[in-house]
């Protein structure tokens, strides 16, 4: 069979780069082969986004004409869901249910940067003197998106839809290891009118393909999320080019466990919070901190829920976590659980392979609760990306924020409490991007989402969301 064609100007073309497979987590099986863009590829796909950025049709398209296309997409996404979360589950191993929320959030995203197209405007300067000035917020140009395997789509639908909202080109570069959802979207994209070469999917690797993007002179921005070290290479290509960048990396997020808090509500919180999608989320909670006061009952009733959790086949729809994404991330969580051990870590649930043989295929890894370690432990410290959570105790709110906010990253915090007041104190203090308070994951496309520290540059979502893919300029007009 000929490997599957990524999606250039409209119609899909076959790579000229070596190609690769994409493979199923849950059993081994190799899913499909696919193309690789090639230097030469991306050369083509940045013209001709280039040449559609340009065009009088695109350039001169009413905000609500370019609005009703992108609302077109979501109901082509909607019409296709089934197989758009199939595609997810087959390539990262996520569990039925949470792959189908994923697409409906990708299509939500859609929906509404179609509505905020419409109503996005300019802003004038009453005239100071004799002149008056107006801000107009024009598109970019030609966009680069580089996106990762554990939210393929969601991910995609946060950077493409507002892209597009705000007039540009968009080239994506999905993960490796979840590359085939981002070509049907493309394929969507076309039947609902969107104009050639406005969206195009190149796959291939990071180094390669993405590398090759991210040099070429046509493109004019990269937003890209994925890992912090993966954003630190791209963002010294990008300052050496001077062109923007927007940078969604990794965590380490704290979830913190007070005493008057609703344990029963903070141990599904906590659950939720690390081991949904096996760990693998950029916000998962995996550090949690625990008030000494409670600590026992609390790691006990968390232990309970733990071992009890059914990891299995993502296909089954009682199944609450499925493999990892891949079997080299496998290696790498069981490595990071070695080192826990060798650090003096107690192993209080999980650390191993599960043992039925149903699963004995596939990458799987049970969910894991590590104590006995403090802040500084590599564990703590370093991000783990897999249904890995380290427990550490602290005394008062002092302790907490000193320890939670000892981490190169900062991305998100829960904070579970009965007390408002030093809810509001803490959300305050914790260095993080998202806080949430008595709940985890909550998560709103109106909202301002990105990291403080390590865990990124720019704000995607809301409002902000659509400003990331446009320039300002000042227009001054002699009254
Ligand atoms: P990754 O950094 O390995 O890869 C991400 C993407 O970058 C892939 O498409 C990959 O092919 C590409 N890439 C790799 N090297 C490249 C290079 N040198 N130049 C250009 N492109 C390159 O990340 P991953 O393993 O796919 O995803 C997991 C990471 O993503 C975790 O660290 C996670 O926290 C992070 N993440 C962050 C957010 C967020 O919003 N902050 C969301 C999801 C995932």
């Amino acid at each position: 069979m000929s490997p599957l064609p990524f999606f250039v100007s409209g119609k899909p073309v076959t790579g000229t780069g070596p190609t690769f497979v994409s493979r199923n987590p849950a059993t081994g099986e190799v899913n499909y082969e696919l193309s690789a863009a090639s230097a030469a590829d991306v050369d083509a796909a940045v013209a001709s986004a280039q040449q559609a950025v340009r065009s009088a049709a695109w350039r001169n398209m009413r905000p609500h004409e370019r609005a009703r296309i992108i609302a077109r997409i979501a109901d082509g996404m909607a019409a296709n869901a089934d197989e758009l979360a199939a595609i997810q589950m087959r390539e990262n191993g996520k569990v039925i249910a949470e792959c189908r929320t994923q697409v409906a959030s990708a299509i939500a995203t859609f929906r509404y940067f179609a509505a905020v197209c419409e109503t996005l405007g300019s802003e004038v300067t009453p005239a100071r003197g004799d002149y008056l000035s107006m801000t107009v917020y024009e598109p970019m140009g030609v966009i680069a998106a580089i996106t990762p395997w554990n939210s393929p789509l969601t991910m995609e639908a946060q950077k493409v839809a507002p892209a597009l909202a705000a007039g540009n080109a968009i080239i994506v570069k999905p993960s490796e290891v979840t590359p085939t959802a981002a070509i049907l979207v493309a394929r969507i994209a076309a039947e609902a009118g969107l104009p050639p070469g406005i969206l195009n999917v190149v796959t291939g690797l990071g180094g390669d393909t993405g590398v090759a993007l991210v040099q070429h002179p046509g493109v004019r921005m990269v937003s890209f999320t994925g890992g912090t070290g993966t954003g630190r290479a791209i963002g010294r290509i990008c300052a050496d080019r001077l062109i923007p960048t927007a940078l969604e990396l990794g965590g380490k997020s704290p979830n913190i466990v007070f005493e008057d808090a609703d344990l029963d509500a903070a141990v599904a919180g906590v659950m939720g919070g690390i081991f949904e999608g096996s760990g693998q989320s950029c916000v998962a909670g995996s550090r949690l901190f625990v008030q000494k006061s409670v600590y026992n009952a609390f790691v006990d009733r968390l232990k309970a829920k733990t071992e009890a959790l059914a990891v299995g086949m993502p296909t089954e729809p009682a199944s609450k976590m499925g493999p990892l994404a891949s079997f080299p991330h496998r290696d790498r969580v069981e490595g990071m659980v070695d080192i826990a051990r060798k650090e003096g870590g107690d192993i209080i649930a999980g650390g191993r392979r599960p043992e039925q043989a149903a699963l004995a295929n596939g990458a799987f890894y049970l969910p894991t609760l590590i104590g006995g370690l403090t802040n500084a432990a590599r564990v703590a410290q370093e991000e783990i990306f897999g249904p890995v959570l380290v427990i550490l105790p602290f005394s008062d709110e002092a302790d907490l924020v000193a320890q939670a906010n000892d981490s190169v990253y900062g991305l998100a915090c829960g904070i579970w409490t009965a007390d408002y007041r030093r809810a509001w104190r803490v959300a305050r203090a914790i260095e993080a991007g998202t806080i949430w308070i008595n709940t985890y994951k909550q998560l709103s496309v109106a909202t301002p989402f990105g990291g403080f520290k390590e865990s990124g540059i720019g704000r995607e979502k809301g409002i902000s969301g659509v400003r990331l893919y446009q320039q300002a300029k000042g227009i001054y007009w002699d009254m």
